[in-house]
């Protein structure tokens, strides 16, 4: 008989999302012809730039001619993708190398398959509230998860402490779903505390187009010593709107080693074996996303989610409620009023407003309490939207 991955019967049910369709199908077939005003989910509705267009188009009639065709590309990534993105970090004054990056489908993918470096006996670090696959990727390779509890004390950006054990330690930031960002400062304590313990850092940069304020970090790699202890991993979903699209990249610098093993080299060996890379239309329009031009268009999109966050921070504002996130960040991280619970204020939104959002609850159990709010939505809902909530909260 066959053995299937017994870890598959640990994970916990992705509850959070079906919970919400649930609770929202309900509403709308008790409430028939209801609008409701979608906060909620981390998808963006803004299509892709015209300068990534016009490279998908030109990568497309490529591949039409003999001369201009392209078969297998590079697995672990065209140059011209890799040293785009080698520019754009040069640009902060990051020094990468070319085959320090790696292209991939995605975070999401990312995140998954890079735990193939790592041996299950290692513990997984995983600051809460947390973007719920670190948890669920680690759970079905085996290993074991030690949860670390932040809060608005902290800022939701806790230090590293000495009782800390686990060798592989999440960051992101910006952070989904709290929109806190991590100061040089406290991430040059988490690089200190792994280059000391010998653990690796997994850096999730998927938001870090997001950050406005010039001295926050956009990269780990801008903070001394990360270069021996982190892997950056990076996504256009957001930056560019390629959650439809796919395509990322990962960051390993050649000097990363544990136990006389390299892991820049490791994951060479990995992506030569385990994948074909990501298609040459995709890599070209997404080495758009670097040009000049295509930055100058993927910022005027987000400046649109941007106005969103401005609308509902300025609406807490008013109505006095703590939050964070928002500013460096495309998520609003609110405490819920009255000292509700995650969801009763999710079912009051609900009912009174219309307005669907996401129980901090569902992130980890220190996000009870509070409610995340997504800024991905249509720049018309967020308005009413944050009208309403005054409308409501006032009362
Ligand atoms: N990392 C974080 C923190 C995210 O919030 C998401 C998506 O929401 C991802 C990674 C996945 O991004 P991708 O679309 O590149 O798989």
């Amino acid at each position: 008989m066959l053995k299937p991955n017994h870890n598959y019967s640990d994970l916990k049910d992705s509850y959070l999302f079906y919970r919400i369709a649930q609770k929202t199908r309900a509403y709308v077939e008790k409430h028939e012809g209801a609008y409701l005003y979608r906060l909620g989910i981390g998808d963006v509705s803004l299509p892709l730039c015209d300068e990534v267009i016009k490279a998908l188009h030109e990568a497309v009639d490529d591949q039409a001619k003999k001369e201009t065709f392209h078969g297998y590309m590079p697995e672990c990534g065209a140059h011209f993708f890799k040293s785009a993105v080698a520019g754009y970090y040069q640009h902060r004054g990051v020094k990468i190398d070319v085959d320090e990056v790696f292209v991939s489908s995605g975070a999401s993918d990312e995140l998954g398959d890079i735990l193939d470096l790592f041996d299950k006996s290692d513990d997984a670090l995983v600051i809460e509230p947390a973007y719920p696959a670190y948890v669920d990727a680690n759970v079905m390779a085996g290993r074991k998860i030690v949860h670390l509890a932040s809060g608005k004390d902290d800022g939701f950006t806790p230090l590293p402490d000495k009782n800390i054990k686990a060798q592989l330690i999440y960051i992101c930031s910006p952070n989904n779903p709290t929109g806190a960002v991590f100061t040089k400062d406290k991430l040059k304590k988490w690089v200190d505390f792994a280059n000391e313990s010998g653990a690796v850092i997994l850096f999730d940069a998927a938001y870090e187009a997001f950050i406005e304020d010039e001295d926050l970090p956009h990269s780990i790699f801008e903070i001394e010593g990360a270069r021996t202890c982190a892997i950056e991993i990076c996504s256009l979903s957001k930056t560019a709107g390629f959650t439809g699209t796919r395509c990322g990249y990962t960051v390993i610098p050649k000097e990363l080693e544990r136990e006389g093993m390299n892991l820049n080299a490791m994951w060479v060996r990995n992506r030569t074996t385990k994948t074909n890379g990501v298609s040459y239309i995709l890599q070209k329009g997404a080495a758009a996303v670097f040009t000049d031009e295509g930055q100058k268009q993927i910022k005027a999109n987000i400046a649109v989610y941007k106005r969103n966050a401005k609308l509902l921070t300025d609406a807490l504002d008013k109505l006095g409620i703590w939050y964070c996130g928002g500013k460096n960040a495309p998520y609003v991280w609110m405490k819920c009023p009255k000292g509700m619970s995650s969801w009763e204020f999710f079912d009051l939104l609900l009912e009174k407003a219309q307005i669907v959002g996401t129980p901090g609850e569902g992130f980890g159990s220190c996000g009870e309490g509070y409610f995340r709010f997504s800024t991905f939505g249509s720049p018309e809902d967020t308005a009413i939207a944050a009208e309403k909530l005054i409308e409501l909260l006032s009362e």
